[in-house]
């Protein structure tokens, strides 16, 4: 029996790189539309639905917004929709990987169409603004543990911490 994945065989040389890139951002235009958030989902094999769509948009054109503003600005594209149906939306985008939630530490849980490039954020301790900070190495998990404790690591969780430009300028 021959394993393929699509129609080539596994194991054959793609580089690892195209293969990240392309589960998502090889996937969306610069300006991407309706139809390509609906592909996105059918990729998923979640169902398009008007709510699943507007969350989609949104969150691609406000990275790490969180819960709150995605509610507004859901509300400005489609009118009345519940809180608890964008909660829906994006616990089942979160959880098909289409969308990243981030924590750090002392805020709320934002949202970010970039997924799967292992990228890390710096946050502000003082206003709490955060910004994207490509991965050095590229791969997780990028930090060697300097005893792994037998556990199989697959990622290290990096968040860098400090002033944004505007808050250091105030306090220096
Ligand atoms: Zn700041
Ligand atoms: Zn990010
Ligand atoms: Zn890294």
């Amino acid at each position: 029996m021959t394993v393929t994945a699509g129609n080539r065989p596994i194991g054959s040389s793609v580089p690892s790189r195209i293969l990240i890139d392309s589960r998502f951002c090889g996937r969306l235009r610069a300006v991407p539309t309706a139809t390509d958030f609906e592909q996105l989902l059918r990729g998923a094999s979640l169902r398009v639905t008007r709510p699943r769509v507007a969350v989609l948009s949104v969150v691609h054109d406000h990275p790490h917004a969180d819960t709150d503003s995605i509610i507004g600005l859901v509300r400005g594209e489609l009118g009345d929709v519940s809180h608890q149906a964008v909660y829906d939306v994006l616990r089942a985008l979160t959880a098909s990987g289409l969308v990243r939630r981030i924590q750090p530490m002392g805020s709320v849980a934002r949202y970010e169409t970039r997924v799967a490039d292992n990228h890390h954020h710096v946050v502000c301790r003082s206003c709490g603004a955060i910004a994207d900070v490509d991965c050095a190495v590229g791969e997780a998990p990028c930090l060697a543990a300097s005893d792994d404790n037998g556990f199989v690591i697959d990622e290290a969780e990096i968040i860098y911490w400090g002033l944004c430009p505007g808050c250091s300028a105030v306090s220096s």
